[in-house]
């Protein structure tokens, strides 16, 4: 079993600013292709057996899918795509909007407290953690740093989920890319709250650092809490694999402390759908 817990769903004309795209290029050598149609995607994912599908609903940092997109998408797909909605807190009608997710079939809740400017315990954030725990909503999170300029790192830190965590214990939730830069604040995390997880998606191309995290993971304990994911259309189902899997050789070549090629291939063939709630 193979599941994608990270991919996107959006057009680059009709979802993404020009200014999100600018920023977006202005941080890569090579410029990427955002753009995502249904074809694509499903073309992407054909090595996997599941996938995790999202847009992102972030007008502050000009991000805006809508949820219908995502579901409609979903729908077609019943056999491998689970649809997540977009809430963003800091724009009216969050109750109404995750009611209407639901009944669209959406099964989870993807946000990006930096794209979208509040602070994960916010006031403005409150009904949707709480209606989220009522209906066992998981949670997707971009916690951890972005390339827009105006998403603010003050609230990236995924420390700043701790009190999320200890509110609304029964959450599920997955802080995407480990929460980088902050990769150590993520493990611990993780490795406290009961129902915290997290993915590697779109992290193999900087192979030092995976590679840190993923050792630290291990003398933690807490590789189990992690999932596959390559954030399309970051990254490919391929090039991630291929990344991960380059580890414990690189640390063989270096004589560098092992990462062992089972905790790779666990990681790979975790199943995320039954912790999150999702079989
Ligand atoms: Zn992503």
């Amino acid at each position: 079993m193979l599941i994608d817990c990270h991919t996107h769903l959006w057009s680059q004309k009709d979802h993404l600013s020009a200014e999100f795209l600018a920023d977006a290029n202005r941080m890569r050598s090579d410029p990427v292709d955002l753009d995502v149609t249904p074809e694509k995607h499903q073309a992407a994912m054909q090595g996997v057996d599941r996938c995790l599908v999202f847009g992102l609903r972030a007008r502050h940092s000009g991000v805006d899918v809508p949820n219908d997109f995502i579901a409609d998408y979903a729908r077609d797909y019943p056999e491998k795509v689970i649809g997540f909605m977009g809430i963003d807190p800091t724009e009216g009608g969050v109750e109404q909007e995750i009611e209407r997710g639901l009944a669209l079939g959406l099964r989870g809740i993807k946000i990006g407290p930096i794209y979208q400017n509040y602070h994960p315990m916010d006031e403005r954030a409150q009904p949707m953690w709480r209606l989220a725990e009522r209906h066992g909503l998981p949670f997707m999170i971009h916690q951890g740093t972005t390339f827009p300029r105006v998403a603010p790192l003050k609230y990236a830190n995924p420390i700043l989920l701790e009190d999320v965590a200890l509110c609304y214990p029964e959450v599920r939730m997955v802080i995407a890319h480990l929460g980088h830069p902050w990769e150590v604040e993520t493990l611990v995390l993780i490795r406290k709250q009961p129902h915290l997880y997290a993915d590697v998606s779109a992290l193999w191309y900087r192979p030092w650092q995976l590679y840190n995290s993923l050792r630290l993971a291990y003398e933690y304990g807490v590789t189990h809490k992690l999932f596959f994911g390559t954030d399309f259309p970051v990254a490919t189902v391929e090039d991630s694999i291929a990344g991960l899997r380059a580890l414990p050789e690189l640390a063989e070549r270096a004589n560098l402390p092992e990462i062992p090629r089972e905790t790779i291939e666990q990681i790979l063939h975790r199943d995320c759908l039954t912790p999150l709630g999702l079989d």
